[in-house]
């Protein structure tokens, strides 16, 4: 390999060029980001300056910390072009016009070094078209990778290379978007909309369609079309209006006049006067006047919806999703069967006449959907929901084509699991084990293979081989509770006695939500203290049996890691985290404070940190500013500002390689491990209180805190300043634990907790009582 992406160059700085240079520079490397010289104005770096200034202000935050912005340096393409010899990789995304494409390369191939990358972000032009005129030196270099978005956070990244991409240039830059960036590669091939946007582009044109010929309402579609099928909640209709209805046109001229003649996509296009009128009239989406849901601004932020038929607004009309398996949704009578048949069989039955056109097999299809589209389940693994052969049947009983991949599959499915591997149907008729990448080690390939060590409701532990050990939370949203607290107990033993190593790591969405608020409320309801009190104990010896156990423990976060799921983080030895880990100790947003020893090890982080002056009340301060206040870090390098991670843990950019990473930080502290020493605290007491509550009382005062904040903030100062605690005695950990318990259970007892937790079981939000 002609050696790593070392620097980045993005040209063009509109919406994607930029989240794509804050992700490269999210992956830690310079970045250097152009766009042209703007027509008015002294600053002619205005542009790609505006961009990064833009992007600070932007949530969902394209940059995982301020110190990745500071990586981009701005410039102009007039000034600036020849810089492009440092960088390793450019990533030209300007418009989408040909001609200017074109342009811009040939006088890139004047400035860059023979080596360098480059590629384009283009969505519809072909390859061979864009590297027209250009020498066979750059076309080895050239290749198209295609991110979706927002760069940060869609995992998919397509990438197209030519007959003349040379595969060390291609295999560079798909290591470094992959590893460094985070994105999972799908091969694709050099066909209009490669494959997301080809099949995405089609199913909201068919699923639209549906909804107007049969009659359903905007709600009734999204309901049916959207949980039911493994598709985000947002449905068919959500979705259009977060993309932009504008953009509806946009990619159908783009498709139509580059698809052959004969595609089905053809027949799905027709006149649409009501999103012509729309567009026409600022009804673009969510970044318009709103698209087919809508918030009433002037009707005092009134949610209401687009009648399909009349073409105005009127108020939502409630849809339940359909609760049915994919082969009794098809079959259901009336207008919920109908539409879901009428959707699936149009767009699986086109998803799979395009494998072996669009990509090489049924796998990346599947991938590309999920990942850029975010879907449960791929086209494929859909049909294998149905039956592939009985949709075969049902399509050849209406008279339609049945694809040749579906006559290969005959009564077969595209995917079945052999000797503990999952293998996919290819396009020979043979079925293929799933490779995984190099340095790619997922659970539930492991779980697949073989059965647990240990299991009960709420938690398992899994062999991953080599010694190492992985604790799994199983419960809903893996919440944490007595069952999950009894497994950890029984996996430090365990493992002390036959293994090497444990990790802490899942494959849920969420790493966890925290203790199972659900069952507190219900021992609350009926005044089972002891209940609650063994709860707290149980958290707290567990944790600390896990911290003390003579063997390292990893915890590998990813996804939100929240109040007692972010203290056993907390108490682990080293943390491989997720880049997209949101931690934090967020107990008092509903009444109360952390109990299972989250205090005094977050305390301890801050006075072991050397960034504070010396004394206990610089760390004994952070600790309450950031946990009365339910802070949670937004990605895994804020934690590091905020020590919810320490500087030396690691952040792995791809989720699927975070395992394995955790797995071998684990191996790599067997030899010579020593559990820690318990900490001793130095804390300032009463009068180290008091200065507490006098900050919290400015927040009080600004109108930026309730009374009931005032009474939990003054219950966690209390364990944050060691309680009656005096400078010169030493506070030891075990008398910190005993405080939070005190601390916990004064609170949970007050109606005002229990009126906040359940406000968060009933809305997901906080109660600001
Ligand atoms: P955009 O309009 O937001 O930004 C384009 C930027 O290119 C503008 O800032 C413009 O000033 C700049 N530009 C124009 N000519 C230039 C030149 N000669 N040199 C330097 N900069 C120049 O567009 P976008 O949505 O970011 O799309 C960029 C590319 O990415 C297109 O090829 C598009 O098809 C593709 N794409 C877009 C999306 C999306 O969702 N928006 C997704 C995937 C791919």
């Amino acid at each position: 390999m002609s050696g790593a992406i070392k620097k980045v160059c993005v040209i063009g700085a509109g919406t994607m060029g930029a989240g794509i240079a804050a992700q490269a520079a999210n992956a830690g490397v310079p970045v250097l980001l152009l766009d042209i010289v703007p027509k008015e104005g002294a600053n002619r770096n205005a542009i790609a300056e505006g961009a990064v200034a833009k992007m600070l202000k932007a949530d969902p935050a394209p940059f995982m910390s301020k110190a990745a912005a500071k990586l981009i340096e701005t410039g102009n393409v007039e000034d600036d072009l020849a810089r492009v010899a440092d960088c390793d990789w450019i990533v030209e995304a300007v418009i989408e016009r040909l001609d200017i494409k074109q342009s811009l390369y040939a006088k890139l191939e004047e400035v860059r070094k023979t080596g360098t990358a480059i590629s384009s972000n283009t969505s519809t032009i072909p390859l061979g078209k864009l590297i027209e005129g250009r020498s066979d030196a750059f076309a080895a270099d050239f290749l198209i990778t295609h991110f979706f978005n927002p760069p940060r956070y869609m995992r998919l990244l397509e990438i197209v290379t030519g007959p003349k991409t040379s595969k060390e240039t291609a295999a560079k830059v798909a290591d470094f978007a992959d590893r460094a960036m985070g994105k999972t590669i799908v091969r694709t091939n050099d066909t209009p909309g490669f494959i997301a946007n080809r099949i995405g582009t089609y199913w909201l044109q068919v699923a639209v369609n549906a909804a107007i010929d049969l009659g359903l309402t905007i709600e009734e579609a999204d309901a049916i079309g959207g949980k039911p099928m493994g598709v985000p909640k947002t449905g068919v209709f959500g979705l259009i209006d977060l993309v932009g209805i504008d953009l509806m046109p946009l990619l159908q001229k783009s498709l139509t006049a580059t698809l052959s003649e004969g595609d089905a996509y053809f027949a799905t296009v027709r006149p649409m006067p009501l999103i012509d009128k729309m567009i026409a009239e600022g009804y673009t989406g969510r970044k318009g006047k709103g698209g087919f849901y809508r918030i009433n601004r002037e009707a005092g932020k009134r949610k209401e919806t687009l009648d399909l038929v009349t073409g105005e607004y009127r108020l939502p009309i409630k849809a339940q999703a359909p609760r049915a398996e994919l082969a009794e949704l098809i079959a259901m009578p009336g207008k919920t069967g109908d539409f879901a048949w009428a959707v699936l069989g149009q767009l699986l039955s086109y998803a799979a006449s395009l494998v072996g056109t669009i990509a090489d097999d049924i796998v990346a299809i599947d991938d590309a959907m999920k990942l850029g589209y975010n879907w449960k389940y791929g086209p494929f693994e859909l049909i294998d929901q149905i039956g592939a052969a009985a949709f075969a049947k049902r399509l050849a009983d209406e008279g339609r084509p049945v694809p040749a991949i579906l006559q290969t599959a005959g009564d077969r499915s595209f995917y079945r699991v052999e000797g503990g591997k999952r293998q996919y149907l290819g396009l020979n008729g043979d079925y293929h084990d799933l490779v995984r990448a190099e340095g790619v080690l997922l659970l539930e390939d492991v779980k697949r293979a073989g059965k647990p060590i240990l299991k009960n409701g709420s938690a398992s532990l899994w062999d991953i081989g080599d010694g190492v050990a992985c604790f799994e939370f199983t419960s809903k949203m893996n919440a944490l509770d007595g069952d999950t607290l009894k497994l950890l107990g029984q996996a430090v033993e365990h493992v002390a006695t036959s293994m090497k190593a444990l990790v802490v790591y899942n494959e849920g969405s969420n790493f966890s939500a925290g203790a199972n608020l659900g069952l507190a409320l219900f021992a609350v309801n009926i005044a089972a203290w002891g209940e609650i009190d063994k709860l707290v104990t149980g958290g707290q010896q567990a944790y600390k049996a896990l911290k003390y156990a003579p063997f390292p423990v990893v915890a590998a976060p990813a996804g939100l890691a929240l109040g007692g799921g972010c203290e056993i983080v907390l108490h682990a030895d080293a943390v491989q985290a997720h880049a997209e880990t949101y931690i934090g100790l967020v107990e008092c947003g509903v009444g109360l404070v952390p109990g299972w020893g989250g205090c005094g090890e977050y305390i301890d982080r801050w006075v072991k940190s050397g960034l504070l002056p010396k004394g206990p009340m610089p760390a004994v301060g952070k600790a309450f500013e950031t946990i009365s206040t339910a802070t949670v870090a937004k990605s895994a390098a804020e934690a590091k500002e905020l020590l919810f991670l320490l500087k030396d843990d690691g952040i792995t950019m791809n989720r699927d390689r975070l395992l394995a990473d955790a797995k071998a930080r684990a191996l790599a502290m067997v030899d010579g491990y020593a559990p820690p020493k318990p900490p001793e605290f130095r804390l300032p007491g009463e009068s180290g209180r008091v200065g507490l509550n006098m900050a919290a009382q400015g927040f009080r005062k600004r109108g930026l805190a309730t009374d009931y904040d005032m009474v939990v903030s003054d219950a966690l100062a209390k364990v944050l300043t060691g309680g009656d605690a005096d400078l010169v005695d030493v506070v030891t950990e075990e008398a910190m634990l005993g405080l939070e318990r005190e601390a916990f259970m004064s609170r949970v007892r007050d109606p005002r907790t229990q009126a906040r937790v359940e406000t968060m079981l009933e809305t997901g939000k906080p109660l600001r009582n």
